[in-house]
C-alpha cells in the first residue's frame, strides 16, 4: 500500500509537471504576490514554493485518487451548455435581414451590460436601439462567471482600496481628507450596488425570468488570525449604514452549505446564485420584443468613428449610422478603442465543471475558500469550481485557455472544505473580467458627448450592471433617474488621466 502511494504520488507530480505551460508560470507569479503582499520576492518565493511542492506530491496525488477527467473535455462553460433561446438572432430566422442604416442608439457587446440596456431602452427609450454582439448573447465573461450575484464590494473594502488608489493620484490631500475622500467613494458605490440587486431581483420576478435565481448569502471563510479584521470591516460598514455585510458561525456555514471550517466566516446576506447565461437570455428575449430594440448577433464592431453629427459604426455586416454609442464590452474594450489600453484590461480566471462531487455541498449559496470559489450547480448533479486573475495581453480578450494544474489543485481546494468525493472533470474553460488599476467600474461618456462606457466591473459586474446602465439608459432618453453613477467618481476619465479627474468636495 505504501509502495503504491509513493508510485501514484511520483506518477501524479511527474504528469502534473508536463502539462505545465508558460501561463501556468504567469498565474504562479500573480499568485505570489495576492497571496503574500507584504513579503519580498525571495520570501515569496520560498513560500510559493513550499506551496507548490505540497500541492504537487501531496494534496493533488491525493485529490486524483477519487477524480476521472473525461475523455473529451468541454470548453463550453456548465452556463452556455444550456439552450440559447437566441442562438445567432436574428440570421437563424430571418438570413436574409440587413442591419438598420440608422438607430438612435447602438450598444456593442450582449453581456450583462448589453442586456442590461437593451431591456431599459425597451421599456424608457424612444426611437430605435440596435445591440451589436460579435459572437453569441452572454459568451463572454457573463456566460462564463461563477453564477453570484453580489451585492457589489463591502464598504470597508472600498473604501480601503480607495485610499490606497488616492495616496498616488491625490498628493495634494492629507490622510484625513484621503480617507473622507475615499469614504465618500465607497458610501456611493456601495449605495449604487444596493440599488442594483434590488433592481435585478425585482425584474426578475415581476418579468417571470427563469434564471435560477435564490438569495441564500454569499459564504467568504477568515482564518483565525484575520478574525479581527473581518470584525472591523463589518462595523465599519455598519457605521455607515450598510449592513449585508456580515459574519456567522462555523455551524451556521456548514448547515447553509456544508462546508466545514474551524472559524467565523464573512457572510453577504443579499448575495444570490443564478444561471447568469439566462439572465442575460431573458433579458433581451424581453428587449427583443419590444418594436424599439434590435438584436444582431454574430455582428463584429470593427470600428466607430465620430462624424460629428452621428457616429459611424464600420461592422463586418455593413454600416450602421448611430446617435448614440453604448460601450458594454468590457475587457475587449481596449481593441475597439485603444484609449483604454492598460487602462482597462483582462484578467483571466478558469473554472471547471465536474460531475457528483461532494455530497455534503448545499446548491444555491455562493462560496469562497482561500485559493478559489465553488458552488453546486442544481440539476446538474455537479459542481463548479475557480480561480486565478492573472492578467492577459489585450488580445487574449474571452480566449479559452485553461491550465490542467489550476483544475487539479482545485479539486484538492474542494476536498479540504467538503472532504474526499469523487467526481469526474467534465468541462474547463476560461475568460476574462475587465479590470482598472484603481479596482473600480467607469459609467459615463468617454468622449463628452454621447459615446458611452459601463465597464471595469473587474469580477463585480453582477453587483453593477444593472443599475449602471439604467443610469445611461436614463441620461440618453432624458428620462428622469437618481444618478447612481455621478461623474465625479465614476467617469472614464478617473483611470484614463487619473491625475486630472475632476473628485467631488470632500463632504465635511
Ligand atoms: C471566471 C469568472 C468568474 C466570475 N464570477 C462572477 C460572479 O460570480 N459574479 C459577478 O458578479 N461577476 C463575476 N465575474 C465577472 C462578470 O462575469 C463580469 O463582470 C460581467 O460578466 C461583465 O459583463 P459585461 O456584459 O460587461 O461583459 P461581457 O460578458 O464580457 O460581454 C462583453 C461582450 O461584448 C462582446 N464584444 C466585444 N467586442 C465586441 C465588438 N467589437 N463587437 C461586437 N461585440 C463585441 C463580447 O463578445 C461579449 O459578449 C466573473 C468573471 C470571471 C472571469
Amino acid at each position: 500500500m505504501r509502495n503504491f502511494n509513493i508510485i501514484h504520488k511520483l506518477k501524479v507530480a511527474f504528469q502534473i509537471l508536463t502539462e505545465l505551460r508558460s501561463r501556468d508560470f504567469k498565474s504562479a507569479a500573480n499568485f505570489m504576490v495576492y497571496f503574500y503582499p507584504s513579503h519580498n520576492y525571495l520570501s515569496r518565493l520560498l513560500k510559493f514554493t513550499l506551496w507548490s511542492l505540497n500541492q504537487i506530491f501531496n494534496v493533488i496525488p491525493k485529490a486524483m485518487e477519487s477524480t476521472t477527467f473525461a475523455n473529451n473535455i468541454s470548453p463550453t462553460s456548465i452556463w452556455l451548455a444550456d439552450t440559447n433561446p437566441i442562438e445567432d438572432f436574428p440570421w437563424k430566422q430571418n438570413p436574409a435581414i440587413q442591419l438598420p442604416e440608422e438607430v438612435e442608439v447602438a450598444v456593442i457587446g450582449a453581456g450583462f451590460t448589453g442586456a442590461g440596456c437593451a431591456y431599459h431602452w425597451s421599456k424608457l427609450g424612444k426611437g430605435k436601439m440596435a445591440v451589436i454582439e460579435m459572437n453569441q448573447a452572454a459568451s463572454g465573461a457573463s456566460g462564463r462567471n461563477e453564477g453570484v450575484v453580489v451585492m457589489g464590494r463591502y464598504f470597508s473594502f472600498v473604501k480601503t482600496m480607495m485610499e490606497t488608489n488616492l495616496i498616488k493620484t491625490r498628493p495634494d490631500l492629507n490622510t484625513k481628507q484621503i480617507e473622507q475622500l475615499s469614504s465618500q467613494f465607497a458610501n456611493k458605490y456601495v449605495k449604487s450596488s444596493y440599488t442594483n440587486a434590488k433592481m435585478i431581483e425585482k425584474t426578475i420576478i415581476e418579468e417571470g425570468f427563469d434564471c435560477d435565481y435564490s438569495k441564500n448569502g454569499w459564504i467568504q471563510p477568515y482564518s483565525e488570525k484575520d478574525q479581527q479584521n473581518l470584525q472591523n470591516s463589518i462595523t465599519e460598514g455598519l457605521d455607515a449604514g450598510f449592513d449585508d455585510w456580515t459574519r456567522i458561525t462555523p455551524e451556521d456555514a456548514l448547515s447553509l452549505s456544508g462546508i466545514r471550517i474551524s472559524t467565523d466566516s464573512g457572510f453577504s446576506k443579499g448575495a444570490a446564485t443564478w444561471q447568469p447565461a439566462k439572465w442575460v437570455w431573458s433579458l433581451l428575449e424581453t428587449a427583443i420584443k419590444s418594436d424599439n430594440v434590435d438584436l444582431f448577433t454574430n455582428t463584429k464592431a470593427e470600428s466607430i468613428v465620430d462624424t460629428g453629427e452621428y457616429y459611424l459604426i464600420n461592422t463586418n455586416r455593413g454600416k450602421i449610422k448611430s446617435r448614440h454609442v453604448i460601450n458594454a464590452t468590457e475587457s475587449y474594450t481596449a481593441l475597439l478603442h485603444p484609449d483604454f489600453r492598460d487602462k482597462l484590461y483582462p484578467k483571466q480566471t478558469q473554472g471547471f465543471f465536474a460531475k457528483d462531487g461532494p455530497p455534503n455541498m448545499k446548491e444555491k449559496v455562493a462560496m469562497g475558500g482561500t485559493h478559489g470559489w465553488f458552488g453546486k450547480v442544481p440539476g446538474t448533479g455537479g459542481y463548479i469550481a475557480g480561480s486565478d486573475g492573472k492578467r492577459v495581453p489585450h488580445d487574449k480578450a474571452g480566449v479559452i485557455d485553461p491550465s490542467r494544474f489550476i483544475t487539479k489543485f482545485l479539486v484538492g481546494h474542494v476536498h479540504e472544505y467538503f472532504g474526499v468525493a469523487p467526481s469526474t472533470v467534465e468541462r474547463e474553460w476560461t475568460c476574462t473580467a475587465g479590470f482598472t488599476d484603481d479596482e473600480f467600474p467607469i459609467v459615463g461618456t468617454i468622449d463628452n458627448k454621447r459615446q458611452y462606457i459601463i465597464g471595469g466591473m473587474c469580477g463585480s459586474g453582477s453587483g453593477v450592471h444593472f443599475n449602471a446602465s439604467k443610469n445611461i439608459v436614463c441620461k440618453i432618453a432624458d428620462v428622469k433617474n437618481t444618478d447612481y453613477y455621478p461623474a465625479q467618481y465614476f467617469s472614464p476619465n478617473r483611470i484614463l488621466d487619473p491625475n486630472s479627474h475632476s473628485w467631488p468636495e470632500l463632504e465635511i
